[in-house]
């Protein structure tokens, strides 16, 4: 399977983590949208978050432990988690992952 996803958890593409545990690591957006941008990825392979849930449920619970212990180290004030499911909902890298969004104004609702 060519995932990039799969690959940077590997460590065939060489990346820099901000957290690693049993089941999640989490590494810099390539392109961040937000002061911080983070993206907090299962180990395992699955397409989307609710697949996730069915197949890797602890690693949902532990990307959410992730989220906190990230926005508890940079002492965020408020932070967004947004799961994107599908293209028509700006899905485009088809391995599950969280994207932690902070450091500025974050409109409502989402564009
Ligand atoms: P999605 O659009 O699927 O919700 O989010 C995918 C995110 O992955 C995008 O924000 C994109 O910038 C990021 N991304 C895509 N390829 C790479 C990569 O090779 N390295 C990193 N660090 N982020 C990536
Ligand atoms: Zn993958």
């Amino acid at each position: 399977m060519n995932c990039i996803f799969c690959k940077i958890v590997s460590g065939e593409i060489p990346s820099k983590f901000l957290y690693e545990g049993e089941r999640v690591v989490a590494f810099e957006d390539l392109n961040p949208q937000a002061p911080t941008h983070i993206l907090i990825v299962p180990k395992s392979h699955h397409e989307n978050a609710a697949d996730l849930s069915l197949g890797d449920p602890s690693a949902l619970l532990e990307i959410f432990k992730a989220a906190k212990q990230l926005a508890n180290e940079r002492e965020l004030e408020g932070y967004r988690t947004v799961f994107n499911t599908g293209a028509a909902a700006g899905q485009s890298v088809f391995h599950a992952h969280l994207h932690l969004l902070a450091g500025r104004a974050l409109g409502w609702p989402p564009g």
